[in-house]
């Protein structure tokens, strides 16, 4: 495969076959990776401009039902302080956040049942009624019912990544959830009308670079609002303590490469990368990432939603990760977009029947 050629293509269309993903995915040379990265960044500036949406994180609750096998927050985990944030508080701190300038609010919590459909939904009105900020959910799979009842009280995107588009992985990653029934949710999702965000780990254990294509033809083919794509970091608390992190240079191509086929997806430089390297924020921005999430949880509460160990700023005060999010934009020379930040997407996605009767989903991109 020639690789000008390929790079040519990435900038001009992202319409990459198989083959194509799985050769960038195998770069190694510093000079070529930073071509595709490049490339990545010039996709993100033609598509998506130069400003940086901010999104404010609110982690509301670290109970979860589930077990997933790398995840610090997992049920079986007794070694951590469980919180949950009562729905005054999480509507209190909205209007600050809101009286900062802030525009965006995305509120994520392990799968908690204890926040039904009409807890959450009650939160989401107030918090539109009184500031009109765009509400983003993230609380994993739950009935159609509820994602339609949200929609209807204001929310208006959700973010449920899909971990890996692998089927056999995902069943040994996830004991007690089910990949047919997380691609429904996603679909659903669209279909109700949210901006929907997907996404993935890299260097999950088990995950090949095959398995990583599959991600890449998954983002290409189903048009993600929003795709989240991070390293995954290894949790002392859950069976696969021990097991390394994942790459930061596979996880830039990843961005990279989802930049390229989704074109002009909100795509987050991930707290994760920021956690495993230094300047990884600012690396992510720069292979084609346009959305930060400065993380807003209440620093009592901050502490203990410790998905993975030493996270970005788990420590530090909002405050400070908030400025600390300016400087890294400010040292990719981008600028902090001032709008609630939708997705740019046409709203002509395809929909799961038409998946399920062979109908192959176009590019919708550019
Ligand atoms: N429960 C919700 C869901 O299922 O979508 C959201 C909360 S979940 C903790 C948020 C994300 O954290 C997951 O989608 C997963 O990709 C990521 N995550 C969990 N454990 C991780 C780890 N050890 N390393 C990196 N990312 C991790």
């Amino acid at each position: 495969m020639n690789l000008d050629n390929l790079i040519q293509k990435c900038v001009a269309s992202g319409q990459l076959s198989r083959d194509e993903i799985l050769y960038l995915l195998n770069l190694d040379g510093d000079d070529d990776v930073a071509r595709l990265l490049r490339a990545a960044d010039d996709v993100r500036k033609a598509e998506c401009g130069d400003a940086v949406q901010i999104r404010a994180l609110v982690e509301i609750s670290n109970t979860c039902a589930r077990s997933c096998l790398y995840c610090g927050i997992r049920a079986p985990n007794k070694d951590i302080v469980r919180y949950r944030m009562p729905a005054d508080e999480i509507v209190e701190l909205a209007g600050e956040l809101n009286k900062k300038g802030l525009k965006t609010i995305v509120m994520q919590s392990g799968e908690d049942p204890y926040y039904t459909a009409g807890i959450v939904a009650d939160i989401v009105r107030r918090i539109k009624d009184s500031t009109q900020m765009a509400i983003t959910l993230c609380f994993g799979e739950r009935p159609e019912e509820d994602y339609r009842l949200w929609k209807q009280a204001g929310a208006d995107r959700y973010l449920l990544r899909h971990e890996t588009a692998n089927r056999d992985l995902y069943a040994k990653l996830h004991p007690d959830s089910d990949f047919d029934h997380r691609m429904r949710c996603l679909y659903a999702l669209r279909e109700i009308g949210y901006q929907v965000g997907a996404g993935c780990m890299v260097g999950i254990p088990g995950q090949s670079v095959d398995n990583m294509a599959d991600d890449i033809e998954f983002f290409r083919d189903f048009q993600p609002d929003m795709a989240g794509i991070g390293p995954y970091i290894p949790h002392p608390d859950t069976p696969f303590a021990g097991n390394p992190a994942g790459d930061v240079q596979m996880t830039l191509k990843m961005v990279a490469l989802a930049r390229i086929v989704t074109r002009n997806a909100l795509l987050p430089a991930t707290t994760a990368i920021g956690s495993i390297a230094e300047m990884g924020c600012e690396m992510a921005l720069d292979a084609g990432a346009d959305v930060v999430m400065p993380n807003y949880t209440p620093l009592k509460y901050r502490v203990h939603y410790e998905i993975y160990p030493n996270k970005r700023c788990i420590t530090e005060d909002p405050a400070f990760d908030d400025l600390a999010t300016r400087l890294q934009i400010q040292a990719t020379n981008r600028r902090i977009s001032n709008d609630p930040g939708h997705s740019r997407k046409l709203k002509i996605s395809k929909t799961l029947a038409d998946t399920q009767e062979g109908v192959p989903i176009p590019n919708l991109g550019i």
